[in-house]
């Protein structure tokens, strides 16, 4: 079994990498590539591991800014060290700590005090992520649970919603070409696109050089992964699989846990390992 998306609490997970390796081994995965959303902080911990039963692939799942869309771009097989990688990681960074500041002060138009500081203790680091604040929301009785924090407040044009200046699409890919890796358009269906947007999504990605598809991801029906194998062997795109688990009570599929990609679809992960 391959997962090759996934968090830890680096980024909005609730396992350590080395609780997210002792459950992909009780899963039976052979390799995994943990993507934190624009960190790679958490793969030192994965290497250090020294069992080796898994095959770890660098991974990181950036946030880019595509015709006023967030789109999530993984990169896979990334050389940690790459000088290009890094200064984008910097970038989203400071991006992702000034988009927080905003935030906060928006929650606390809405009467949470606080925020900040809240979100920070629950996320244990400063790359806070709007879960780290919807679970504040929820603490603190202003939500019900994660979803409604999202409905009400954190979603896109909800009351806490702050427009964020990721890098672009282009910049992404480009960075983990740099960096000797794949690119991946992460769960095309997340988006809400029509068909032509998506299209157009895909065709631009292409253009910059992106190589992969996550044709599985996450909770799928068949149908939707029959459409996304085909979408991905029209464009000439390989194909990515990844549960993108955040922990079990956040996420509807555990780690592994996703369906098979189509038969008639090209792994991403061909040259790495042989079986799916
Ligand atoms: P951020 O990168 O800080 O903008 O946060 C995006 C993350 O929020 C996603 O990767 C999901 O883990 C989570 N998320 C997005 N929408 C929802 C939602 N409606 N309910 C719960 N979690 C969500
Ligand atoms: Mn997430
Ligand atoms: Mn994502
Ligand atoms: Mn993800």
């Amino acid at each position: 079994m391959v997962d090759l998306h996934c968090h830890s609490h680096f980024s909005d997970g609730e396992l350590s990498p080395v609780d997210l390796y002792n459950k992909a081994k009780q899963n039976g995965i052979t390799t995994l590539a943990l993507t934190d959303h624009d960190t790679t902080a958490g793969l030192s911990e994965l290497h250090s591991i020294l069992d080796k039963e898994i095959k770890i692939i660098n991974g990181i799942e950036f946030s880019t800014r595509w015709k006023k869309h967030d789109i999530h771009i993984i990169g896979l097989n990334i050389d940690l060290e790459n000088i290009a990688l890094k200064n984008l990681i910097n970038a989203q960074k400071e991006s992702r700590l000034i988009r927080a500041k905003h935030i906060a002060e928006k929650l606390e138009a809405c009467g949470l005090s606080e925020a900040f500081a809240k979100a920070s203790v629950i996320a244990g680091h400063e790359h806070i992520g709007r879960p780290h604040f919807a679970k504040v929301l929820v603490q603190e009785g202003f939500a019900k649970d994660m979803q409604e924090a999202f409905r009400r407040f954190l979603g896109r044009g909800r009351k806490a919603y702050v427009h964020t200046s990721w890098i672009s699409i282009e910049s992404a890919v480009f960075g983990i070409v740099q960096a000797g890796g794949k690119a991946v358009l992460a769960h095309p269906l997340k988006y809400s696109l029509t068909r032509t947007k998506l299209t157009e999504l895909i065709t631009d990605f292409k253009l910059a050089g992106g190589e992969g598809i996550e044709v599985v991801s996450g909770l799928m029906t068949g149908d939707q992964i029959r459409d996304m194998g085909s979408l991905c062997n029209r464009f000439n795109l390989l194909a990515s699989t990844g549960s993108d688990f955040h922990g079990e009570k956040q996420s509807p599929v555990s780690l592994g846990q996703q369906a098979r990609l189509p038969l008639n679809c090209i792994p991403i992960w061909q040259d790495w390992i042989v079986t799916q």
